[in-house]
């Protein structure tokens, strides 16, 4: 098993730092959260993280002062996230040596590809998560996350919900279901299919009161 790489994510918004450590950890990344300026500047310089997001709006110490500190010393990776109308920030980020930045609200997949490009020195590659708006699936930890949350499923559910978002917005057969999700051999009729679908669509669409699972009428199931 290789080392992860670890992320310190400097961000006072609770909700917002869980949200980014469940993504993260979700692509196998280990975290570290501090939501003080000055206590990050003291982690950051202590501990060798691959990578550092942080906020500048931050109690004590604000982000821009943290990286102008840091950069004395460090050239850790760092990925500045500012509010949407903080161009002021974005630039003196990039002036005092932040790597990248990016506008809140921001898109979770654009974060991971940047996270990606800026840790890509060290030896292995993330395995990625496949992306249907705010579901991710991922193939190798068997996970999934609908906007940030688990979404707990059975081997049977997962494998379905990784067909489906494998071939996202392309609708498919029950037929081509069961042959590809439950194998060849399965002895049984298609109605498991929609059994299956009906328990995706509890603990994802309905759940978060949305319709990305849909059924077209004497055709089969899409995901979009
Ligand atoms: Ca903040």
């Amino acid at each position: 098993m290789e080392d992860s790489k670890s992320i310190l994510i400097v961000e006072d918004e609770a909700q917002i730092s869980r949200f980014l450590q469940l993504e993260l950890e979700h692509e196998h990344y280990t975290c570290t959260i501090c939501a003080d300026g000055r206590e990050a500047l003291n982690l950051a310089l202590d501990r060798d993280f691959d990578l550092i997001i942080l906020d500048v709006m931050l109690p004590s110490l604000n982000g821009i002062e943290v990286l102008r500190r840091l950069r004395l010393e460090k050239q850790t990776p760092v990925i500045i996230l500012t509010a949407r109308d903080q161009v002021v920030d974005k630039v003196t980020g990039l002036d005092i040596g932040a790597n990248d930045y990016m506008t809140k609200p921001f898109a979770i997949e654009e974060l991971l590809a940047r996270i990606r490009l800026h840790t890509k020195n060290s030896a292995h590659t993330q395995a990625s998560s496949l992306y249907c708006g705010k579901l991710s699936v991922n193939p190798d930890a068997r996970t999934a996350l609908y906007d940030g949350h688990p979404v707990d499923l059975t081997k049977k559910e997962f494998d379905l919900l990784l067909y489906l978002v494998q071939n996202r917005n392309t609708v498919i057969s029950r037929e081509t279901l069961l042959d590809e999700v439950w194998g060849f051999d399965f002895y049984g009729n298609t109605n498991v299919v929609d059994v299956y679908i009906r328990y995706l669509r509890s603990k994802i669409d309905n759940k978060f009161g949305v319709e990305i699972i849909q059924t077209v009428r004497g055709s089969g199931y899409v995901i979009r």
